[in-house]
């Protein structure tokens, strides 16, 4: 018997319809003899609904009672879904992300897991009964508060529990087969991808891949979960997420690839400070302003000095863009700078690939593919394993198809996207 974890996001359980499909899968599931956990996001967009309706009744919501508000959202797909299983003649019990022992601190809108007790979930499986927790939910106990994990949190709470309950698997059903060589939904021919390094995933999510919440892969991979990302639509095999210290999980031998995939984003913005005087201590300078505003810097570039002084460089998330704005004007007599501009017209492109440790020419390639399509690269970074470029955001869509090309990663025929916009 297998104990295995099945997470639903929003768009699997959008409707009565989808909600009763997905009921059967975890029948099916329990039916064939192992005991099943299934943690449930809100249905379709309906969070997005729920914060909307929040900013219509008042400009800033209190954080305490936006997690109130946005956890009734997981709440009503819980319940249904259990009521559902049940009609279905298997038992079934939903439970709260406090009920499920979820202990986070008591930061609201961005709570992190700090201990996981699933007494009540392990006394529903004991029973032989399916366990549904609320996911993107905790309780702090600090604060004796309900909290949320952050947008798309789900996929944590998935991750937090099979680690807590020792699970065999951790399966992640979304609207598309699997993680992808990069978004179906915006290069028709990306590829489905059949396994891939827990260390690749991590770098996708961290530059944007949406199939997979970056913290959900931070944990699984710091905790050995194994993730199965497949598709709520069809019996399809995913994609699986591993460690390959560990060994594949079913021992399938994985060739190594330069390049497993491309991911994008338009979600930061470029923040160049000019004429900064090139002595030693300038850049630490700046650096612990902005750091002072908490905004997580992404690609930093220096030029080369003229005449004394020099261009930093870096992006931000647009959303940290004006406070670190307003926090390096506010020091500019003590930084001693000229210029000071943000520029939030840029996409970042992520290659990434564990192969590209071991081959050469892999930045040569790519900045040759950009070249022969006309696209300008501003910013380079990279990692061991990931080559990043900031572009035009006008550009990234064609960057990303033509990189794609270039690295051979194109299918045959057009993947398939079941349902949900991807937000
Ligand atoms: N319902 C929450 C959201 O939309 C959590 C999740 O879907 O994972 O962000
Ligand atoms: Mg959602």
């Amino acid at each position: 018997m297998a104990l295995i974890v099945q997470k639903f996001g929003g768009s699997s359980v959008a409707d009565a319809e989808s909600i009763q499909r997905v009921a059967r899968r975890i029948v099916e599931t329990h039916e064939a003899g192992n005991e099943v956990v299934v943690v449930v996001s809100a249905m379709g967009d309906s969070t997005d609904e729920l914060l909307d309706l929040a900013s219509e009744c008042t400009a800033s919501p209190a954080p305490r009672e936006l997690d109130m508000l946005l956890t009734a959202g997981e709440r009503i797909s819980m319940a249904l879904l259990a009521m559902t299983i049940k009609g279905m003649d298997v038992d079934a019990f939903s439970f709260t992300g406090s009920q499920a022992g979820m202990i986070t601190t008591p930061d609201h809108g961005s709570a992190k897991i700090v201990d996981v007790t699933p007494g009540r979930v392990r006394e529903a499986l004991d029973k032989g009964a399916v366990a549904i927790v609320a996911g993107f939910q905790g309780f702090s106990r600090d604060s004796r508060d309900i909290t949320t994990l952050g947008r798309g949190g789900s996929d944590t709470t998935a991750v937090a529990l099979a680690a807590a309950l020792n699970a065999d698997v951790c399966e992640i059903y979304t609207d598309v087969d699997g993680v992808f060589t990069t978004d179906p939904r915006m290069v028709p021919l990306a590829r489905k991808i059949d396994s891939i390094t827990a260390e690749e995933m991590l770098e996708l999510a961290a530059s944007g891949a949406k199939v997979l919440h970056l913290r959900a892969v931070e944990y699984a991979r710091r905790h050995g979960v194994v993730l199965h990302v497949r598709s709520s639509f069809t019996g399809e095999e995913g994609t699986i997420v591993y460690d390959p210290a560990k060994g594949h999980p079913k021992g399938v031998q994985v060739e190594e690839s330069v390049i497993t995939g491309i991911a994008a984003e338009k979600s930061e913005a470029k923040i160049t400070v000019g004429g900064v005087p090139d002595v030693p201590g300038k850049a630490a300078q700046i650096f612990e302003v902005v750091a002072k505003t908490d905004a997580n810097i992404d690609i930093i570039v220096q030029n080369i000095s003229e005449e004394g002084r020099t261009d930093i460089s870096f992006t931000v998330p647009v959303t940290d863009g004006e406070r670190v704005l307003a926090a390096l004007e506010a020091e500019r007599e003590a930084l001693g700078f000229g210029r000071l501009k943000m520029d939030d017209q840029i996409a970042k492109i992520a290659v990434v690939g564990a192969g590209m440790r071991t081959s050469t020419g892999v930045s040569a390639q790519l900045f040759r593919a950009l070249y022969d399509a006309g696209i300008n690269i501003e910013m380079i970074s990279t990692s061991e394993i990931r080559i990043s470029v900031v572009t035009r955001a006008d550009r990234m869509e064609e960057a990303v198809r033509v990189l794609h090309t270039a690295f051979g990663l194109d299918a045959e025929d057009e993947a398939t996207v079941y349902a949900g916009t991807g937000r």
